[in-house]
């Protein structure tokens, strides 16, 4: 929990910021909206979604559940296959292992498939700094890393970036002509990328999916780039997150079928790659040796606190990114996290502590969509909501706001007081109203209700005094 002694995020500020920018909330509406479409399409085709949903949830609660078990059995199959297991208690000692294995085996040129755990413990910025070249080989990390900016969705990095802004970038790091034509960008980056492909000495993946039973890490992707770091150079790390296990093959079978239709609405990645050993005999290629970094960070905390363990079982399939109505407003940078939208309002507080996004629990209409996509099952409302009262038990609200929420509560409990505070609330917002009724300005405490928007003035006569006319 190193990050409780970082600066408290401020996300009301990005919040404001990512609304009041058209560009962005149209780039991120647009694609959150082709993704969600998509991946409704998919989940129809499939005869028995929900017992599916039912079914995987069922497999990842009961592997959280034996955790220390299935633990111990990837790690003898992978040792049994050849490979080298590490344990990173936090992002610093993870980062500290890849430099020394790169130290160690003189690797100098690296190559990098898009991984959120690596992301999660900045493993590129770090590894720059220590001297090495490393290079994002998935299209849009690679964007990011070129320009300098921050991923803003789990599956679609550069979610909030369009064509234009792209070949800008692209002009800039390439020394070329501006050109905005979508495979003229890919021809640019691809021929780059190939050179630093055919020259690499380190691979570095992340995981989609570990298999106990077989010592084997799953990455599932598109480009072909991420088939291209576990093979070509001589070594392999992959660092993963402890919480990706899954029991069996089998198991495996399941989570594929339901990570890429609710992630790109796709029924298959293009590449399904399953690897966990160094070269073997007879073998052409692969690497020689392999490394698996199992990396905590947080994660055994959420594990040990039975109300909040379902967290874990997330597949970071971004499809309750998608479909959340915050996020489609703000993007992913205000949340100022590797982890935004629904779910990484309750990751970031949970790995990286509830003082530091003490915000994250609010940003969120609580309308239920991103419960309904979860494909694992994760109730992800109602853990906002314990979040909440985590946060009031901890005393982390601010004081007028929790003398605001007293003084309602005592006046909930009173039928005059509420009778009483109801029909001034009505005359005061009567009174603000211009001629058709709407009201433009709230003052102070009341300011942020009309910061966006006008609100409609409260009716003449009260629900409760209609109802008691008609009954
Ligand atoms: S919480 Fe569910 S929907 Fe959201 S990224 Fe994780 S698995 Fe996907």
């Amino acid at each position: 929990m190193a990050s409780l002694s970082l600066p408290q995020v401020d996300f009301r500020a990005a919040a404001a910021e990512g609304a009041a920018d058209a560009r962005l909330r149209e780039a991120v509406r647009n694609n959150t909206l082709r993704k969600q479409e998509g991946r409704e399409a998919r989940w129809t085709e499939l005869p028995d979604a929900q017992a599916l949903r039912e079914l995987a949830a069922r497999i990842k609660q009961h592997t959280l559940e034996n955790l220390d078990y299935y633990l111990r059995q990837l790690v003898d199959a992978v040792r049994r296959n050849g490979g080298v297991v590490h344990f990173a208690a936090d992002a610093e000692q993870a980062r500290q292992i890849v430099l020394e294995i790169a130290q160690q085996t003189g690797c100098r040129r690296i190559i990098k498939s898009k991984s959120m755990a690596t992301e999660e413990i900045e493993l590129t910025p770090h590894l720059e700094r220590a001297g090495l070249d490393v290079v994002e080989t998935d299209l849009g990390e690679f964007i990011i890393q070129v320009s300098h900016d921050r991923p803003s969705h789990l599956v679609a990095p550069i979610i909030h970036k369009d064509r234009r802004s792209i070949a800008r970038v692209f002009s800039e790091y390439f020394h070329a002509p501006y050109n905005d034509d979508p495979p003229a960008l890919t021809q640019q980056a691809r021929l780059f990328l190939r050179d630093k492909f055919r020259r690499s000495e380190m691979g570095i993946t992340g995981g989609n999916f570990l298999v106990a039973q077989t010592g084997q890490v799953c990455v599932v992707e598109n480009e072909g780039n991420a088939r291209q770091s576990l093979t070509t150079p001589r070594v392999l790390v992959s660092l993963v997150g402890i919480e990706k296990l899954v029991p069996r093959m089998s198991d495996l079978a399941v989570m594929v079928k339901l990570l890429a239709r609710s992630s790109t609405g796709q029924i298959m990645t293009v590449y399904t790659n399953i690897f966990g050993s160094p070269r073997q005999n007879g073998e052409r290629d692969g690497p020689q040796e392999f490394h698996l970094i199992l990396l905590d960070n947080g994660r055994s905390q959420i594990l040990g606190d039975p109300e909040y363990r379902e967290v874990l079982r997330c597949i970071r399939c971004g499809a309750c990114l998608n479909v959340c109505p915050v996020f489609r407003s703000i993007g992913g940078h205000a949340y100022n996290s590797v982890y935004p939208g629904p779910i990484g309002a309750l990751l970031s507080p949970l790995m990286f502590g509830l003082e530091r996004y003490k915000d994250l629990p609010q940003a969120t209409s609580l309308c239920g969509a991103c419960g309904e996509a979860c494909p694992v099952k994760i109730d992800i409302p109602r853990l906002l909501i314990s979040l909440r009262r985590d946060m009031v038990n901890r005393r982390l609200s601010g004081k007028l706001e929790r003398l605001i929420y007293r003084l309602w509560a005592w006046g909930l409990q009173s039928r005059f007081l509420y009778r009483v505070i109801g029909a001034l609330q009505r005359w005061d917002l009567r009174r603000r109203a211009d001629a058709d009724g709407w009201i433009a300005r709230l003052p102070k405490l009341a300011a942020g209700w009309t910061a966006q928007r006008d609100m409609p003035a409260a009716a003449r006569r009260s629900f409760h005094n209609i109802w008691k006319d008609r009954h």
